[in-house]
């Protein structure tokens, strides 16, 4: 979405026929649309930036705008806000929004910077704009003609860019991991380990690798390198446990998947059996279901991506008014800047931040 003034009017120019194309399959079809747990610490990205735009305009303030226009989420697991259906709130969006023009189905093609106006290239026209707001999201989601324009103008006016790579997506496996593959559509629930950073919720095995809330989380901060997982994070596993005089075997007294016990086991070259009769070498294995380090060969990619980390980097844009510090009239906001949130309602919340404090300094 772009925003561009002219002649005292806001005209907002979309490549999609319709606004807000991910708003509406956000949150399964029910928009997460905020947290009321966010901080600066949920997000990667300029902790002071990041901070100076959420406290200017909070969930708190989120959940008031939506209220005015009759929508109230109910609030879940983990303080994410959730919607009756997405629909409502782009309803809300467009009806706050109807005294502006809109321009769907029209690419952005280029930006062109002429005798103190913009001049927005479409594929079929130009038009020319005082100011410019550059709110076209990340890369991920190309079916919904996500695009890098966003990049490519901050590059034309001299901003840096921090690479673009898939976020809240899944993890792919390397080989030694494969076995994995044969649990596909198995869940269970996990924490799971990267660097300091820690994540527990639902994962999912698939075909492709692991995916489910806890990955896509990981899949945030995650460079390179090995995550650990504790698959039995309610379940105390040392080789001095009682756990290990049952006659029962880890398929029966372990409380997860059998399939994932069973492959799990058999990736060590270990049989189910009763947990006494187990060696202490075998023990030592079966206790890596508490701390399964494993390296990642990558991710399910930008196809498949909730968001796109990276992007412009925010020490040359006004934390206050989202201007860009390198040229007058320029504004960047929502997910093409660098700052990107966890899973949760986090990133809605941060394209609703950093527009409302646009929007607030935004003259004609
Ligand atoms: C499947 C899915 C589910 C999600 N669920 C949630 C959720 O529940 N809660 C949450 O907080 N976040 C969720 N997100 C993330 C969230 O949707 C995005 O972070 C947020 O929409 C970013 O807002 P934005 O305005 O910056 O960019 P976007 O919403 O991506 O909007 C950018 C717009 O720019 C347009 N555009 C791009 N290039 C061009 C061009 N060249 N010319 C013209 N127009 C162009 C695009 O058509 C698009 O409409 C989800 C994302 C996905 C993909």
């Amino acid at each position: 979405m772009f925003g561009a003034h002219i002649k005292r009017q806001i005209l907002f120019a979309d490549a999609n026929q319709s606004v807000g194309a991910k708003i509406k399959i956000s949150g399964g079809g029910k928009c997460n649309l905020t947290n009321m747990h966010i901080n600066p610490q949920n997000y990667l990205g300029d902790e002071a930036f990041i901070k100076n735009s959420l406290d200017s305009f909070s969930s708190g303030d989120t959940l008031d705008f939506f209220a005015k226009y009759g929508i109230f989420p109910t609030k879940k697991d983990n303080g994410q806000y959730f919607c009756d259906n997405s629909k409502e709130v782009l309803s809300a969006l467009i009806l706050a929004n109807s005294s502006h023009k809109f321009l769907l189905g029209s690419r952005v093609n280029d930006i062109r910077f002429d005798k103190g106006s913009f001049i927005v290239c479409f594929e079929d026209k130009n038009v020319t704009a005082k100011k410019l707001i550059v709110a076209s999201g990340g890369i991920s989601y190309p079916k919904l003609n996500a695009s890098n324009i966003g990049y490519k103008i901050a590059e034309k006016f001299a901003h840096e860019i921090k690479t673009p790579m898939p976020a809240l997506v899944g993890l792919t496996l390397q080989k030694e991991q494969f076995w994995m593959r044969e649990l596909s559509g198995i869940s269970l629930h996990a924490r799971i380990k990267y660097e300091n950073f820690v994540y527990e919720g639902d994962m999912l095995f698939s075909h492709f690798g692991i995916s489910g809330p806890a990955v896509l989380n990981t899949s945030l901060r995650w460079e390179r390198g090995k995550i650990e997982i504790d698959f039995l994070p309610y379940l105390d596993l040392t080789v001095d446990s009682f756990i290990w005089n049952e006659k029962r075997q880890p398929t029966s007294v372990i409380d997860v998947p059998k399939r994932f016990i069973k492959a799990f086991l058999n990736s060590f070259g270990i049989v189910d059996k009763p947990m006494r009769s187990y060696s202490n070498f075998e023990k030592e294995k079966i206790i890596l279901l508490k701390k399964y380090a494993m390296p990642i060969a990558g991710t399910f990619g930008f196809n498949r991506a909730e968001i796109t980390k990276g992007g412009v980097k925010t020490y040359d844009i006004n934390p206050k008014t989202f201007e860009s510090r390198v040229q007058k009239g320029l504004y960047f906001i929502g997910e093409v800047l660098d700052v990107s949130g966890e899973l949760g309602g986090y990133n809605l919340q941060w394209a609703f931040s950093s527009g409302a404090n646009a929007a607030k300094h935004f003259r004609f």
